[in-house]
């Protein structure tokens, strides 16, 4: 068995069993037996029963979000949406089974026809910081495709994951359809790489651990997907909008105490414009409402663990800081927004995935200075570009290498629009209109027609 700490109280908010490599083993038999009726269920049923599923998850909405203010600290607006996330994106996956059409190709001799087919049990693997829509962008596809998934949370954060899969029962999936096993990585994770019976691995969490799973997929040439760090970049322009470039700067970054994979964590200011640009946001940081996560004007909630709050302060020294917001003190792993200046881009907190509410600042020149700033690290999942100027949004959004950017916008994640990294932010992409052909394999079929 393994305790489950709330961030806010540290208190033991609940204690679910550990499963081992046997439980493991079952679970993913369960789920293959499963696959072979649930493949055939017809496209209708699997649509309504998906449809069922979303209807039975918004019910639950208020209860999931309140478990994750318990379990992860989330602030209670963002729990919200992140159970509201599930149920848009099973809705949206539901209209997928009665669409999932191949082609028929013209060749000589006969008929030429595409089918797509589902893969068998696809493993889910979650990181802690969102709990919900991660798992949710894995098993609305998987399932829509006529997959059966086996899905194991974090260990820090498993309470919502264990009550969606209930609820999946409660909507009328057949037993096997939706596993979900809390456990340790080593264990329940590393055994969705190496069981033969599971055809995918959808792996979201830390580019170390990531390359791991790819190595290890490798050995039975298993599909992977991988979502994983960042260190985005926030490019401002003196031509923008500075106040509401200013105004959303502090949630970009340390929304979710910065626990986020499309944090931008490094902000690059055009120098002509950087002291008036680093005023406003002194002020937009220091009124960025860090509190109890359970109240309703929550803006940001305590860290996940003691161990990444030591882990983040590592990354700051006091002379590097420029101004910080404030955090409650007490119980708790607060920590406040901080905002520092980097020298060079060789600094560590710079150039490292700090995960948490930590904002590094550097003034550019030109737009060939801020793309190539930005694009200076090793990662490429999002960031944002504000200007004034629509011809240079496009050239800055078109030279920067990520896989997800907006302009004149912090907004990275929309269900029906494709999200993934580029670099080693990740390989594959999640959401948005392909995500089923990706859970599919694509069967040619050639009918001859001669006599
Ligand atoms: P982590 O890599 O430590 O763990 C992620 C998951 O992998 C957990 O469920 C963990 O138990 C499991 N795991 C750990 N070792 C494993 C192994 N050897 N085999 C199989 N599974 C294993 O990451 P974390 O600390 O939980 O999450 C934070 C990281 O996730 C950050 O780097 C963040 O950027 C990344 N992330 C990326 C995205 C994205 O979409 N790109 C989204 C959220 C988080």
């Amino acid at each position: 068995m393994h305790d489950v700490i709330s961030p806010v109280s540290e208190e033991i908010v609940a204690t679910v069993p550990a499963t081992s490599v046997e439980e493991t083993d079952a679970a993913i038999e369960r789920a293959q037996r499963a696959f072979e009726s649930w493949r055939k269920v017809a496209p209708g049923d699997r649509a309504r029963l998906l449809r069922r599923f979303a209807a039975v998850v918004d019910a639950h909405n208020e209860e999931l979000a309140q478990l994750e203010v318990r379990n992860s600290g989330h602030t209670i607006g963002n729990a919200r949406w992140e159970a509201g996330n599930v149920r848009d994106v099973l809705d949206y996956y539901a209209g997928a089974p009665e669409r999932l059409s191949g082609r028929q190709i013209p060749v000589a001799g006969g008929i030429d026809v595409t089918f797509y087919e589902p893969l068998g049990v696809v493993g889910i693997i979650v990181p802690w910081n969102f709990p919900m829509p991660i798992a949710g962008w894995g098993f609305g596809p998987a399932l829509a495709a006529g997959n059966t998934v086996v899905l194991k949370p974090a260990e820090l954060t498993p309470l919502t994951a264990i009550r969606l899969g209930e609820l999946a029962l409660e909507a009328g999936l057949p037993e096997g359809v939706l596993t979900v096993l809390p456990g340790k990585g080593s264990i329940v994770g590393q055994r969705f790489v190496t069981h033969p019976l599971v055809r995918k691995v959808c792996f979201t969490g830390s580019t170390d651990v990531g390359k791991q799973i790819m190595a290890g997929c490798a050995d039975q040439v298993k599909r992977v997907t991988l979502e994983l760090g960042g260190k985005s970049a926030n490019i401002v322009f003196a031509d923008a909008d500075l106040e509401r470039a200013a105004a959303g700067a502090p949630g970009a970054v340390f929304d979710n105490a910065g626990q986020d994979c499309c944090a931008r964590s490094r902000l690059l200011v055009q120098a002509g414009v950087y002291d008036k640009f680093l005023g406003l946001l002194e002020q937009s940081v220091k009124a960025f409402r860090c509190e109890d996560p359970s109240l309703e004007t929550a803006q940001m909630g305590p860290l996940i663990s003691s161990g990444q709050r030591e882990s983040v302060k590592s990354y700051i020294s006091e002379k590097e800081v420029l101004f910080t917001g404030t955090a409650p003190d007490g119980k708790g792993w607060w920590m406040p927004p901080t905002v520092v200046g980097a020298r060079s881009t060789d600094d560590q907190h710079w150039r490292e995935e700090i995960f948490g509410p930590v904002l590094s600042v550097m003034p550019f020149d030109d737009e060939d200075d801020a793309i190539r700033k930005a694009n200076d690290t090793e990662y490429g999942l999002s960031g944002s570009i504000w200007t004034g100027d629509l011809g240079r949004g496009i050239r800055v959004a078109r030279g920067v290498e990520a896989g997800n950017l907006s302009v004149n916008s912090n907004s990275s994640v929309r269900y029906w629009t494709p999200f993934g990294g580029v670099k080693q932010s990740g390989l594959g992409r999640e959401l948005g209109p392909d995500a089923v052909a990706a859970f599919s394999e694509v069967k040619n079929v050639y009918f001859s027609t001669e006599a």
